[in-house]
């Protein structure tokens, strides 16, 4: 069809750069063959530099980010164990629900939609209970545009003396934004290919630390296909316990060339730059977002709170039917009222301008009163003088990681 690309503006799958999808088409190939570590090897090495994880160890799996959560969690726990989480949207919500289903005992604290990880509320449960041998956080709520504080979860777990292991859902933010898994002490670190890692969907990858490589140890709760032990003994080789997804595995190899080559940090200020200029274009069509507080906001997806009496859905619909453009609707509690606008990974300024237009004229014709252009423009003005602050100094904050 002569229409030009499909748009997406959805927090996930992102968009797969060209040279990515390009690596990925390749003749298939021995995965017990000698040379294959060659390519295996050093990507379980890269992936480490991503997580910020010097001395643990990375695993991939052929699976949706919902595998490596379950990974994670039957690799180091046992049936019974209490464990802290949060739930304020949908992917934190389907987590606690997993940990219930594979039979832990969840203590979980719900906030409103719009917050995140609850640092006094974890810091009570935490100095009262001592039997707690798991504290989960999820770093970026995809579903509301919240990023928490993970950092903060891991001081509040030393100052009540934890030992307890730390889960995070690192699956919208890693590679996207600021990850230190070794510095913020995160023993289970989970993400997917297809969000920050510009990769097609169908790989998890999970960051796990020293500590919670001892924790499997002694962990009794069944595994077999997620089993930490098949992948050590054949990751070590440069194999895995079964067959992996090779082309997947070029394309992965591509696209940490493309995050190593921008450098880690730009590509943390560059989310930044672009999430701030989308905050400034929906600030300036007098709409909220669904994240409450900017200690909240988001620098991978916007979610948007439509006026009232207007339908999130049916601007999603427009968006998709009149304008090529596929929105992140509101999921849950929140359908109907939020539509999302995601922007991360293979991404530019001007691709953040093509969806601010396209969520106006949807939003107009779903009956909002908005100004045609006005998001546009503010987002223009602040990446005008971002873009020249980062030319006059391209060390500089301006338009930088916060
Ligand atoms: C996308 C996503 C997931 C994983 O979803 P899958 O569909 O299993 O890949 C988990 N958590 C968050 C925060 C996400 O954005």
């Amino acid at each position: 069809m002569p229409n030009g690309p499909m748009h997406l503006f959805i927090p996930g799958p992102t968009n797969v750069p060209d040279a990515v999808r390009r690596a990925m088409n390749v003749p298939m190939q021995d995965h017990r063959a000698p040379d294959f570590p060659e390519l295996t090897l050093p990507l379980f090495a890269d992936l480490k530099k991503v997580f910020a994880n010097e001395t643990g160890r990375v695993f991939m799996y052929p699976s949706s980010g919902t595998g490596a959560w379950e990974a994670a969690i039957s690799n180091t726990l046992n049936r019974g164990d209490r464990v802290l989480m949060s739930r304020f949207g949908q992917f934190s919500q389907l987590w606690a629900s997993m940990a219930q289903r594979l039979g832990l005992d969840v203590i979980c604290v719900d906030r409103e939609w719009g917050e995140g990880v609850p640092l006094e509320d974890y810091a009570r449960h935490l100095a009262e209970d001592k039997t707690i041998k798991g504290v989960f956080a999820c770093h970026n709520e995809t579903a509301t545009g919240v990023t928490s504080d993970i950092a903060g979860v891991r001081r509040v777990m030393d100052a009540a003396g934890s030992d307890a292991l730390l889960f995070v859902d690192a699956v919208s933010s890693l590679g996207s934004i600021p990850f230190e898994q070794q510095a913020w002490g995160v023993d289970l670190a989970v993400t997917g290919s297809q969000k920050g890692l510009m990769l097609p969907p169908g790989m998890s990858m999970l960051g796990v630390s020293a500590k919670a490589l001892e924790a499997h140890k002694s962990s009794t709760m069944p595994r077999c296909y997620f089993s930490f032990e098949d992948m050590l003994r054949t990751n070590d080789l440069g194999y895995f316990p079964y067959t992996p997804p090779t082309p997947m595995l070029h394309g992965l190899r591509c696209s940490l060339d493309l995050l190593f080559d921008e450098g880690l940090l730009r590509v943390f200020q560059r989310h930044h730059r672009l999430a701030e200029g989308v905050r400034r274009g929906v600030g300036a069509l007098g709409l909220s977002l669904c994240a409450l507080d900017p200690q909240w906001y988001s620098d991978t997806v916007t979610a948007i709170r439509t006026p009232e009496g207007v339908d999130a859905a049916e601007v999603c619909r427009i968006g998709f039917h009149r304008y090529r453009s596929s929105f992140g609707g509101g999921l849950s509690k929140v359908a109907g009222t939020v539509f999302r606008i995601g922007h991360l990974g293979d991404l530019n300024e001007v691709m953040c301008l093509a969806a601010l237009a396209s969520a106006e004229m949807s939003l107009a014709d779903a009956g909002a009163k908005v100004e045609l252009g006005a998001g546009v423009a503010a987002a223009q003005d602040y990446y005008r003088g971002a873009t020249a602050a980062l030319e006059a100094d391209p060390g500089s904050s301006e338009g930088g990681a916060r």
